[in-house]
């Protein structure tokens, strides 16, 4: 990998934006000149960390933002500057609550025990009004939106130029939908090492809402911006491959055609693991307050909200938490679009291996329309009714936290926690409602 200066040199780039991913999936930046690049290429750029949402005092010294030269993107509508993904260093020892560290870190797990995490996201969007307040499109009114092809060629503009984007980028996108909401859109690409698919979902982020903003829109990835109509979610679909370097580099190991729907026994072992973990792993893939009013939901004005309602596996049936589409992979569908790129795939990959290292079994496949017919608590465990159920689970859950680290797992917990502390004390108006004449 050539370093910065001479990418940059070579892409005849001005500027650099080194950007890291906070606790709470805020991208932080600084602008650097191009004449400035090799320095912080080497030593970073320094930011004040308790400024943003990492867990530090003020007192604290200067959190060093390193660039990974790998992740160099050129913005595709400002191509003179760079957006690279960098690593947090406090007083020259790597942190442990960097969330791009930690996904490396279990990447290196993996790697250990011979695998290689490929994985897609779907991560939907809502296009509103530049103030956030509701739909931008005044026709998009179907009470069944999704696939509205005039709904989405009104989109065109925004959409074209974005795929376009992503085609010069390399990323392999294939499709561009309608989704289920009215508003709400969806932009898909294809699969990759788990690390590059974090940075192409962290830039996706920032791609689909600087694009959005240029057209007088703001698009949106908050989990359920509108009660009755289906949320974001940001399904994720994951496989293991042989490491590189071992025997099996580059084959799929969740692909067995003598196995169960045709995946390895490897599979259903990851699959294990996600369900035995999926309580606390709602704390990083369902990390909001408004997460849980996407969960466990009733049904949407559309007929479906789309989202679990318990933790339960199905085959090709999109009413359970985990789906099995093929043989080739399994999609979770629990994560909403407030879930951190990096976290999400950090704490799914810790989940999986623990599956697999302990050789956990997944119990039967649930073939029932689970919104129509929904299993009983016995067999579909409930998920966390709110953040605060969410914190408990991932406070109680050794294994995860033995996974992720105690010390990236405390200074998550306590800024969460806060979070949940402050949110829960907000007096809704339906509290109102019904509760002023009490
Ligand atoms: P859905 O049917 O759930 O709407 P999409 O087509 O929207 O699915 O998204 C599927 C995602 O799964 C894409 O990112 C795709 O590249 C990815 N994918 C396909 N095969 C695999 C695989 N073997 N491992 C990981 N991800 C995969
Ligand atoms: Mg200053
Ligand atoms: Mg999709
Ligand atoms: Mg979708
Ligand atoms: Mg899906």
């Amino acid at each position: 990998m050539p370093d910065l200066a001479s990418q940059a040199r070579e892409l005849q780039l001005k500027f650099l934006l080194i950007s890291f991913t906070d606790l709470f999936g805020i991208q932080r930046a600084k602008l650097v000149p191009a004449s400035a690049i090799p320095a912080m290429a080497r030593d970073g750029a320094g930011f004040a960390g308790f400024a943003a949402w990492l867990d530090l005092s003020p007192a604290d010294g200067d959190v060093m933002a390193i660039p990974d030269p790998a992740s160099l993107t050129p913005l595709p509508w400002q191509p003179e500057v760079g957006w690279v993904a960098a690593e947090l260093v406090l007083a020259g020892t790597p942190m442990a609550q960097c969330p791009r560290r930690l996904l490396r870190t279990q990447l290196e797990r993996a790697a250990a025990l011979g695998y290689e995490l490929r994985s897609g996201v779907e991560a939907e969007f809502f296009l509103l009004g530049a103030d956030g307040a509701g739909v931008a499109d005044p026709a998009d009114h179907q009470e069944k939106p999704c696939y509205d092809q005039l709904a989405l060629m009104r989109r065109y503009g925004l959409i074209g130029p974005l795929l376009e984007a992503m085609e010069g980028l390399g990323w392999g996108p294939y499709q561009a939908d309608h989704e289920d909401a009215n508003g709400q859109f969806e932009v898909n690409w294809t699969f990759a090492h788990a690390l590059t698919t974090a940075d192409r979902h962290a830039f996706f982020k920032v791609m689909v809402k600087t694009l959005a903003e240029q057209q007088g829109l703001k698009a949106s990835f908050m989990a359920k911006p509108f009660a009755e109509r289906t949320g974001n979610g940001c399904h994720t679909h994951l496989s293991l491959w042989g490491a590189p370097g071992t025997a099996s580099a580059g084959t799929n190991l969740f692909h067995d055609p003598a196995g169960e729907l045709g995946l390895s026994a490897l599979a259903y072992q990851f699959l294990a693991g996600l369900l035995e973990h999926a309580p606390a792993l709602c704390a990083l893939t369902n990390p909001t307050v408004n997460s849980y009013r996407r969960l466990a939901a009733p049904p949407t004005t559309s007929g479906a909200t789309w989202s679990p309602a318990g933790i339960s596996y199905s085959g090709n049936n999109r009413t359970h938490m985990l789906r099995i589409p093929d043989d080739q992979r399994l999609e979770l569908r629990l994560p909403d679009g407030s879930t951190h790129p990096y976290l999400l795939q950090a704490a799914i990959l810790a989940a999986g291996l623990d599956g697999i290292e302990r050789q956990l079994e997944p119990g039967p496949r649930r073939d029932n329309d689970n919104y129509a017919r929904p299993l009983g608590p016995e067999v579909c465990p409930s998920l966390p009714a709110d953040l605060g159920e969410a914190l408990d689970a991932f406070d109680g859950d050794s294994h995860l936290r033995q996974a992720l680290g105690e010390e990236f797992c405390q200074a998550y917990g306590r800024l969460r926690r806060r979070q949940w502390q402050r949110e829960r004390g907000d007096i809704s108006d339906a509290e109102r409602r019904t509760s002023l004449d009490c």
